[in-house]
């Protein structure tokens, strides 16, 4: 019992420090992450990867990301972003003989609430071989291009490719009914308007629809969003658990219930949010500061 008070109090010692993550040397330094990547994602892992830890990256492009889930519906995704992140993270590391591997996966869709708003979603992991751990981050942006047009006489083509800012984003183009491949990657101006009229001569009444490309590479807009993503993961995987050491305490789940400012009724606000270690069952709740009072229009009591 008293190891226990004495341990718990060296955490919160530890913890209160501000060079908590500095005094030592991290679990991870001298490797080498290997991401699984076929679009170029290095350019959203590198930066924060060597900002944030000190790392330097390789990538893999042995493995075929495609096989496992494509944007443009040759293949289904099988299973959960975060089981695809994670799958690509660990076959990352498994081919290059890594400790360390990375592995990301996307989602573009509708938003759930804004109507006519779409948001893109990007899950990034982190395997560690020797640990038995992977490590999550996911970023949820309305900061996306995803969009598509069905070419008719009254369409805007120039309008559209303005809005989802051709050429330096890539294109999709094929028709609508028919079933993928279609031409992918398209950049140029003369490449697309003789894919349009190629199309065209098939047609036979069906609509001509161009999509945004939404692979990283030829997608700045998402690349950013990515990168954002691998930022939080870094920071994550800089932070080591106050009990055992490993890489990786963060957010693992959030409390509802913060109190209603008018009537003092629990809200579907977040309240709290729970820490914890990948490696260990160490968890902390830490409160969301009081500063902001939670406004009655959240409240079902106060606005049913
Ligand atoms: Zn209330
Ligand atoms: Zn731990």
């Amino acid at each position: 019992m008293t190891q226990n008070v004495s341990k718990h109090a060296e955490c919160r010692a530890l913890r209160s420090s501000p060079f908590a993550n500095y005094s030592g040397i991290h679990p991870y330094s001298g490797c080498i992450p290997a991401l699984a990547t076929m679009h170029k994602k290095e350019r959203a892992f590198a930066p924060p990867f060597r900002r944030w830890l000190s790392l330097p990256l390789i990538t893999c492009d042995a493995i075929d990301t495609d096989a496992l889930g494509t944007f443009t519906g040759e293949i289904a995704r099988q299973g959960s972003m975060k089981d695809v992140a994670g799958h690509k993270a660990r076959l990352a590391s498994g081919i290059t003989g890594r400790r360390l591997g990375l592995g990301s996966e996307g989602s573009f869709g509708p938003h759930p609430y804004i109507p006519f708003a779409a948001v893109d979603q990007e899950m990034v992991a982190l395997y560690d071989r020797e640990l038995g751990i992977t490590i999550y981050e996911s970023v949820v942006s309305l900061r996306t291009n995803f969009l598509h047009l069905d070419i008719d006489k009254s369409s805007d083509l120039d309008a559209f490719l303005r809005c989802i800012g051709f050429p330096q984003h890539g294109i999709v183009i094929g028709i609508a009914d028919e079933p993928a491949p279609w031409t992918k990657g398209v950049q140029k101006r003369h490449e697309l308007d003789s894919a349009i009229s190629e199309l065209a001569k098939r047609a036979d009444g069906r609509a001509i629809r161009i999509t945004t490309d939404m692979r990283a590479h030829v997608n700045p807009t998402r690349m950013r969003v990515i990168r954002a993503a691998a930022a939080r993961l870094a920071r994550r995987v800089k932070s080591l658990c106050p009990s055992c050491g490993a890489p990786g305490f963060g957010i693992v789940d959030v409390q509802r219930g913060a109190p209603c400012s008018d009537c003092g009724e629990p809200t579907e606000r977040i309240a709290a949010t729970l820490l914890g270690c990948a490696c260990c069952p160490r968890r902390e709740l830490q409160p969301v500061r009081k500063s902001e009072p939670v406004d009655p229009k959240y409240c079902l009591v106060c606005n049913p």
